[in-house]
C-alpha cells in the first residue's frame, strides 16, 4: 500500500505543468515538482484553472482542495497538483528554434515509426536517415525520422523508394511551441484556455 502511494506521488510530481509568463502567455512546460519549487521560492504563483485566481505556495496549500485536481499526499502535507503556474518576473516570449536532438526527434514523431505508423517504445525505434547517411544524407530535421526495427531493417541502406517504403509525412523542422517538450497525452485539458490565439488567415476574396 505504502509503496503504491509512493509510486503514485512520484508519478504526480513528474506530471506536466504549463508555465505562463507574466502576461499569461504560455512559454514552457515543466514538471509538477519544479512548479511547486518555483511557487515555494516565490518565483511563480499557482493558477486555479477554473477561476484564474493565483496563489502563493502557502495560500495554495491552505486552500480547500479542488475536487477536480489530484492530490499529492505525504505524512504531513496534502497538496493539489498544479496544472498551470504564472511566472512573477519573466515576461519575454522565447523565440528560439527547436534544436535538433534525439529527444526532440522522438517528440516530433511522437514515438511513431514514420513508415508503417506503429507506435513503439523508445527501445524499438531508431533514427533513420531517409537518404542514407552512407550516401551523403545529412543528420538534420529534414532527413531524419523514427523507424521501427522492422522498417529500419527492411530499408537498410536504401532510399524509401528503393525499399518500397513510404513516409507518412515529409520530415521538417518542428515549429517551436511551449509544448514542444511534452507528448500529447501528457498535456492537460485545462491548458486549452491559455493557448496562444492562432492568427487568422487572410481571405483573398
Ligand atoms: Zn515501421
Amino acid at each position: 500500500m505504502r509503496l503504491a502511494e509512493t509510486v503514485r506521488r512520484e508519478d504526480l510530481l513528474e506530471r506536466a505543468t504549463l508555465v505562463l509568463n507574466r502576461s499569461w502567455l504560455p512559454v514552457h512546460v515543466t514538471t509538477v515538482r519544479r512548479a511547486l519549487c518555483m511557487a515555494f521560492r516565490d518565483t511563480a504563483r499557482i493558477v486555479c484553472t477554473e477561476t484564474l485566481a493565483t496563489y502563493t505556495f502557502g495560500e495554495w496549500l491552505a486552500l480547500p482542495r479542488p475536487e477536480h485536481l489530484d492530490t499529492i499526499r505525504s505524512p504531513s502535507v496534502r497538496i493539489a497538483v498544479p496544472e498551470v503556474i504564472l511566472l512573477q518576473r519573466y515576461n519575454r516570449i522565447p523565440s528560439h528554434e527547436a534544436p535538433f536532438t534525439r529527444r526532440n526527434l522522438f517528440l516530433r514523431d511522437d514515438y511513431t515509426c514514420q513508415y508503417c505508423g506503429t507506435r513503439c517504445s523508445a527501445e524499438r525505434l531508431s533514427v533513420d536517415h531517409v537518404f542514407p547517411r552512407s550516401r551523403g544524407g545529412g543528420t538534420n530535421w529534414e532527413n531524419c525520422v523514427l523507424a521501427c526495427v522492422r522498417c529500419n531493417s527492411r530499408k537498410a541502406n536504401q532510399t524509401p523508394g528503393e525499399a518500397g517504403l513510404h513516409l507518412l509525412r515529409r520530415p521538417a523542422r518542428p515549429r517551436w511551441t511551449p509544448y514542444l517538450n511534452v507528448r500529447p497525452h501528457q498535456r492537460r485539458d485545462s491548458w486549452a484556455r491559455f493557448a496562444p490565439q492562432k492568427k487568422r488567415r487572410q481571405n483573398c476574396n
